[in-house]
């Protein structure tokens, strides 16, 4: 903990460093830089995957991981405030109004979410798909000089990843899409980056995807902020990765291939009429 403390404290002054050169990032680019660094924990695997022995990184991704019937009960943390309760609920409703997974407030269920409103060097943190009983997504409450976790792209991010998904640059086909500057990277924080193979995890079928909301970003885990540690390959190397605004269509695509009933199936197969009259054999 006290290390993330330190690299916390490391990035302010990389901050600082930067803001004094000629090309000034924006508000909005420092301001993601710093909450990104509360996915980078040292002590959790790739960062912010709780639940997986740092030594054993064959995370299998099994269907007993899975949610049943495609529901994840879920309780908010009381502690949160108003608007960061609004903040996660708005990342909870884009999960619903766009896959077939359906997060519903928990009533007697065993097995759920508890969105957790983190304290100072908690970091953003989740497990991957249902560990059984009560499983934390820890969120990091807003604090002077440490970013926060409450934006609905890192409430997104870390949900996904109980509902099921480790990081984009995970894929066993990875290396065909982006490079890796290993070379600022510090050798403890290499494994990182590791990525696995299909008995592990799985794309679907799906395309690799920059745009994912699960996708490392440019400068993750640098030791020179001011370097990228995972670009696209030429000629992609100057196109956006890791974004935090939310599902991406391919993210989409993959949680519905994972849980892939509709939830409504009248409105997705229209030929399913209750008021029609009862077939005759
Ligand atoms: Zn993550």
């Amino acid at each position: 903990m006290a290390r993330f403390g330190v690299l916390c404290c490391a990035v302010v002054l990389a901050v600082q460093l930067v803001s004094s050169l000629p090309v000034i990032p924006r508000a909005d680019e420092v301001e993601d830089a710093k909450n990104a660094l509360l996915m980078q924990r040292e002590d959790l695997f790739q960062g912010d995957i709780a639940g997986i022995d740092m030594d054993n990184r064959n995370g299998i991704l099994s269907p007993t991981k899975r949610w049943t019937n495609q529901k994840v009960p879920y309780v908010i943390d009381p502690k949160f405030t108003a608007s960061q309760r609004a903040v996660v609920e708005v990342a909870i409703a884009q999960i619903n109004n766009s896959t077939n997974v359906l997060l519903v407030l928990r009533t007697t269920e065993t097995s759920y979410i508890f969105i957790q409103a983190g304290a100072v060097n908690t970091g953003c943190y989740s497990y991957v798909g249902r560990v059984g009983g009560r499983q934390i997504v820890n969120l990091q409450v807003p604090v002077p000089g440490y970013g926060t976790c409450i934006t609905v792209g890192i409430a997104v991010h870390e949900i996904t990843h109980a509902i099921g998904f480790y990081h984009e640059q995970s894929r066993t086909d990875r290396d065909n899409h982006v490079e890796i500057n290993w070379n600022n990277i510090n050798p403890n924080q290499r494994h990182n980056f590791n990525n696995y193979d299909e008995k592990t995890i799985t794309h679907f079928g799906q395309p690799y995807d920059y745009d994912s909301v699960m996708h490392y970003g440019k400068y993750d885990f640098a030791i020179d902020r001011n370097v990228w540690t995972i670009r696209g390959k030429e000629p992609y190397e100057d196109t956006p990765i890791g974004q935090r605004r939310g599902l991406s269509p391919i993210d989409i695509a993959k949680m519905n291939a994972m849980y892939p009933i509709p939830k409504n199936p009248t409105t997705v197969a229209p030929t399913v009429q209750t008021d029609a009259p009862e077939p005759t054999n």
